[in-house]
Order: C-alpha cells, then structure tokens, then sequence
C-alpha cells in the first residue's frame, strides 16, 4: 500500500486532514515518510543544503559557537546540540574545526534531535569517532550549558494555513475529490490565537502557523538561561508570513505538494516574528542574512585559504559554492539567521542584538 492510499484511505473513514497532519505523515510516516525512506541530501537527492554546499558553512559556523562558548568561562561538561542534522556533514566539520579549540571538543556532549531512523544510521557513520547520542524530544536536552545549532530544521516542521473569513478563518484541508488528493477549506471558526492577524489581514488573505516551532525553541532559551549556552538557527523565511508557503521539491525541481506524498520534500518559510517570540527569557540578535553573517566570520578568507590548494574543476566549484552560500541572488539573502544567548552575556560573534 503506498502511502497516497493510506492517505486516502485515512481521509475517507476521518473526512478531510489538517495540514500539519498531511505534512508530518508524507514526512516521516515510519514506513513511506520523506525522511524516514530517502537520503534526500546532496547533489544527488532533492535538494542540497549549506553544509552539503561547502564545508566552510560547518566550519565557520562550529568556531562561532565556540567563541560563545569561550566567552561563557568554557564549560565543561556542556552539551553540544543539533536539530536535524541531515547526514552529519555541518556536525562533523564544526567537529574538525573547533578541534583546535583548546577543551572544546573534549567538554562537548554531542547531542542530536533526529526524528529518522535512516538518517541517524547516516549521521552515526559521517561521526565515527565520536559518541553522538540521539534524542527524540527537545525536552530530553540535558539540563546543562547547551551550545546549539539548527540549519533548515524549522522550514520541515508541519504548517496549519488559514484563510480569513471576515473576522473568522477558514482552515486548509487535505481532502479527496473523484479519487485525487485536493486541498478544501473547513468551516469559519474564530482563531483566538490569530486575533493579531485581523489587524494586517483582509477576506480571503492566507496565513501560516507552525505549532510546534515555539515551544520548541523556548524549551532551548529556557536550558540557555539557566545553564548557560546559545542557539545557531539558519532558515528561509520572513518576518510574519502571508500567502501560501508551502513548497514540495522533487530532484531539485518544484513540485505539487499533493502529488506524490512521501516522495517530495515538504517545507515552509519560517515565520521568524513568530519564532522569536518564544526567545525570552534569553536574548535574540537581530534576524540577518545568511550572507552577511558569513562574511562577517571570515569566509572570505577562509575560501581564499582553501583555494590554494584547489585547481581545475575542484577550485572552479569551490569558488561556485562560496557564491552560492554568500550571493544576495542565491542562499546570501534568502537565508537568515539569529542567535540567542543568556540575558546579559555576549552575542555569538557576526551578530548584534
Ligand atoms: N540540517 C541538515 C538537514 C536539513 S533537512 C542540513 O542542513 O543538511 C531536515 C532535518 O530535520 C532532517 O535531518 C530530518 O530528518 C529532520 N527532521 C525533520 N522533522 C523533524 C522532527 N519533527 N524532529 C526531528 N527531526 C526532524
């Protein structure tokens, strides 16, 4: 059975699927999930991500949490975590890198919230060496110094949409029509919890939610503000999200999100207003561009560095994957980060409050 029956077979006994829903289960259903079946990484699977790009984004990001960490006193044990490593690559670079930070890697207790089984097998091996413990809820971060990084994890955590209905809203559904996934609209319902939407909305505008983003950064803020630490956090997205973001890709092509359930990746831009919500009781730097951030660490230099060694073919893509990374016309500007850190200690450096 494959999983657009399951599906079907699922939204005929229930009646129509919230979105979040639809999304979770083409994502990482045990069986038939994106996540769980496919080593989607890489410039042979879907997509490719910064760490997969250049291992200068791992580098560089890696030695921007140690300097947090330095600048903290050093504490030892402190857990070192990621969320949704992918294949390890971002980890086992930061892991090189910092390995000339005197204590670092010796204090740090890699931790890692990895929801696929096939990928923890991946991160296992791309680790080896090391003794990466995995967990399955953020609340099992180890109440320590956690020093943190997340790239394109948030943009994979299933979305509600709601479309506005004069002071109500109207929720997207995954439905079945003539025996094809469609989307639908549910009855209008008042959205407590929307209410500051009403304000820069009209009829018929589309917004989006992400239950679980929040509270799953404010569980880490209040781990960073009792034991100390910071959060790394790279996304696509905007500052409060309107219209329809939901985006499947497939071989690196676009994709319809109903059309093939659990063999496209899913994602959504991350709402950062929303996300940045949850950040006290720590404290959040401005939200920057990718690009700017990575300048600001050096990766000029660093690429430059690289390049010496480097002809032919491999200097030719090493210089390609600089651009792709920094350029406000490919990931430069599309991307965005933000760290946080405890009220009162310094900001991760390449970023300002
Ligand atoms: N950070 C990696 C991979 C990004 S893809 C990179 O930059 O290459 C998203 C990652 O998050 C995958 O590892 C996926 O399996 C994981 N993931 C997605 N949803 C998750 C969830 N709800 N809980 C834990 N991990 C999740």
């Amino acid at each position: 059975m494959s999983l657009r029956d399951i599906l079907t077979a699922q939204i005929h006994a229930q009646g129509p699927m919230r979105l979040d829903d639809y999304m979770s289960t083409c994502l990482l259903h045990p069986q038939h999930g994106y996540y769980t079946t496919a080593t989607p990484f890489g410039t042979a699977g879907d997509f490719i991500t910064a760490p997969e790009i250049s291992q200068m984004f791992g580098e560089l990001t890696g030695l921007a949490l140690a300097q947090a960490w330095l600048d903290q006193g050093a504490p030892a044990p402190f857990t070192l975590a990621e969320l949704g490593p992918g294949r390890g690559t971002l980890m086992a670079d930061a892991l090189r890198a910092t390995s000339r930070v005197s204590g670092f890697v010796e204090a740090a207790e890699i931790t890692l919230l990895e929801a696929s089984p096939a990928l923890r097998e991946v991160q296992a091996n791309t680790l080896k060496g090391h003794t990466p413990r995995w967990i399955d809820r953020i609340s099992e971060l180890p109440e320590q110094s956690t020093f943190l990084i997340a790239n394109e994890f948030f943009d994979a955590l299933p979305i509600r949409q709601f479309v506005r209905d004069g002071s109500h809203w109207r929720e997207r559904h995954v439905g079945v029509t003539d025996g094809q996934l469609t989307f639908g609209l549910g009855p209008a319902q008042p959205q407590p919890a929307l209410a500051h939407r009403l304000e820069d909305t009209k009829d018929g505008d589309l917004i989006e939610d992400c239950p679980a983003a929040a509270p799953l950064l404010s569980t880490i803020s209040t781990r960073i503000a009792t034991h100390g630490g910071a959060a790394l956090v790279f996304d696509y997205g905007d500052w409060r999200t309107l219209g329809d973001t939901l985006q499947a890709v497939q071989d690196h092509a676009p994709a319809d999100p109903l059309d093939s359930p659990g063999q496209a990746d899913l994602t959504a831009h991350v709402d950062f207003e929303a996300l940045l919500q949850a950040v006290p009781p720590c404290t959040a730097s401005r939200v920057t561009p990718q690009g700017v951030f990575l300048e600001r660490l050096g990766i000029t230099a660093r690429a430059q560095a690289l390049a010496k060694s480097l002809s032919g073919a491999a200097l030719e893509a090493h210089v390609a994957a600089h651009r792709r990374l920094t350029h406000p016309q490919e990931m430069g500007n599309l991307f965005k980060t933000f760290g946080i850190v405890p009220q009162g200690a310094a900001m991760l450096p390449g970023l300002e409050t």
